[in-house]
């Protein structure tokens, strides 16, 4: 691992956004937490203070959840014609590609990650999610349903189905990809012609606030978004418990979404979770070796493991083990690591002290049921919330690095004999995020890939998303899917009208 050094110069606009403490979008119009409290917003590369934001609690979700309600019912969002809404959800895509520079700059200043990959994969997938949205508002419809009645021979029906927008809905997102969390929650929602009060996550806020601008200069009409940023034990329970939502979506941790469905529960609101995972990554004998060692560390090492779908288990055949270990190792100790602003990173700090205290900690644990790092192991620098990229071996299905989700840069690796008995190792998890298969046995794949018990596996790559291939987890990574037709459909209810002619 290399140091970097010189940091981009911060853009002026970013610098004035920062320089001006955050507000709260409520009914179009930003204001001021109604307690008046604002927090600070951290730099994860060196812990110093970027900006401060406003610290909403109940009392403002529930001032955010009324302008929501009144722009659901008064409209004109979902009474608009469906055109119209496209037109407007492309016009912000469009306003996020012009402002691309200035939303990587925020996200890598509040997050870590570095400039080049916010601007690359997190801005630009975030503008394609409304672009691909704004094309499914012309495209919801029904079906006319032919029907019948045994004991009314003569009768005559037409019956059909209407979808129609579930209503207000109330979004929780994670500080991992703080922008495209925010696009993949907004942009089907909005474009099913819901009204939302979105809540970002405390540790990155910044880049939903300024997406909030964009909203507004778009223009969305008033209350169709609300943003409410605050603490997950304040603003976040206020909103999944809150009796004017219709339907709740969270992204974030399997714990929190389990305190989500039993808020939920009180009122019987809709819910959708996206939440952890401990992903197999499989590596066969006669993969190609160079895009398997490649993908194998990127998978776990992307985004500094903070992804929800990271391979962070990496199964090896038996008799490659040793040169996949050596050659994912060999591209750990490459990785440039420093601040995300700085040119050349290719790693940036985890999110917060707490972030780096769990990380090393399940470290410290795996070191002490007997793994061994053949890199990495350790907290890096000083200053900042860096840890090494770490390959950890010796490890067995017992341990809690191979159990439990580390979310950093951490992989345990395993060798494994054949195939009839990957699956079974693989699937031994609570949970089923995704899953990646390296071989160029294309039979072998889809043999696998049919025992995974996944919502995404990749055959041959990893970490590959597109607006319109759904996402999402089986077992304990979540209920229902993001992206695609399926997210969409979470916002939808279906009535069926009934006419007898
Ligand atoms: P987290 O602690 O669960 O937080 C996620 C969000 O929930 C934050 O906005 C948080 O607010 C809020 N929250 C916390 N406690 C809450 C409560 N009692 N009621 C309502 N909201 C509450 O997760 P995280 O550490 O930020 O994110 C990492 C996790 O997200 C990982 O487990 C990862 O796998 C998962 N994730 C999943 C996906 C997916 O698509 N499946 C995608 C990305 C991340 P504060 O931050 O303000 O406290
Ligand atoms: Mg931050």
């Amino acid at each position: 691992m290399c140091a970097v050094a010189t940091e981009a110069v911060i853009d002026s606009r970013v610098q004035q956004f920062l320089n001006t403490p955050g507000k709260l979008l409520i009914d179009g119009r930003w204001v001021h937490a109604a307690s008046g409290q604002t927090f600070a917003v951290l730099n994860p590369a060196d812990g110093s203070t970027l900006a401060h934001v406003a610290a909403g609690e109940k009392e403002d979700i529930d001032r955010a959840v009324r302008a929501a309600r009144d722009a659901f019912e008064r409209g004109p969002w979902h009474t608009m014609q469906p055109a119209v809404r496209a037109k407007l959800l492309w016009r912000l895509a469009d306003l996020i590609d012009e402002h691309a520079d200035e939303l990587a700059q925020l996200e890598s200043l509040d997050n870590g990650k570095p400039l080049s990959i916010a601007k690359i994969a997190d801005v630009s997938l975030a503008s394609e999610q409304f672009r691909y949205y704004a094309g499914w508002t012309t495209k919801i419809l029904g079906d006319t349903i032919p029907i019948g009645v045994p004991f009314l021979p003569d009768a005559q029906f037409h019956a059909f189905s209407l979808r129609e927008p579930i209503g207000v809905v109330g979004q929780i997102i994670p500080w991992n990809f703080p922008l495209l969390m925010a696009a993949w929650k907004l942009a089907p929602a909005l474009a099913a012609g819901c009204t939302v009060v979105l809540k970002p996550a405390e540790q990155t806020p910044l880049s939903a606030l300024r997406l909030g601008e964009l909203i507004c200069e778009a223009g969305f009409p008033n209350g169709a978004v609300n943003i409410v940023t605050g603490f997950g034990e304040t603003a976040g329970a206020a909103l999944s418990a809150h009796p004017g939502i219709d339907k709740i979506a969270f992204t974030g941790s399997t714990e929190v979404g389990k305190l989500i469905v039993q808020a939920a529960a009180k009122d019987l609101k809709k819910v959708t979770l996206e939440l952890g995972g401990k992903s197999p990554n499989v590596v066969f004998a006669d993969a190609d070796m160079a895009s398997a060692i490649g993908g194998a560390a990127s998978a776990i090492f992307f985004n500094h493991g903070q992804c929800c779908c990271a391979g962070s288990r990496l199964y090896i055949e038996q008799s490659i083990f040793d040169r996949v270990i050596e050659g994912v190792a060999d591209e750990a100790k490459k990785i440039k690591i420093g601040p995300g602003m700085a040119a050349g990173t290719q790693m940036g700090p985890l999110v917060s002290d707490e972030q780096l205290a769990r990380v090393t900690g399940y470290i410290e644990a795996g070191f002490a049921e007997g793994a061994e790092a053949v890199c990495g192991g350790k907290r890096h620098g000083a200053k900042g919330y860096f840890v090494e990229p770490t390959v950890l071996i010796k490890t067995n299905a017992k341990m809690k690095v191979v159990q439990e989700e580390i979310f950093g840069p951490v992989v345990t690796a395993m060798p494994f004999k054949d195939l009839d008995e990957i699956a079974a190792v693989a699937n031994d998890t609570v949970y089923g995020l995704a899953a990646g298969i390296w071989t160029q046995d294309i039979s072998k794949a889809h043999r696998l890939a049919k025992q995974l018990r996944a919502g995404t596996v990749w055959v041959n790559c990893y970490n590959v998303f597109d607006a319109a291939m759904p996402f999402g987890g089986y077992k304990q990574s979540g209920w229902g899917r993001e992206m695609g037709f399926q997210a969409l459909n979470n916002y939808l209810e279906t009535k069926s009208v009934c006419v007898q002619l």
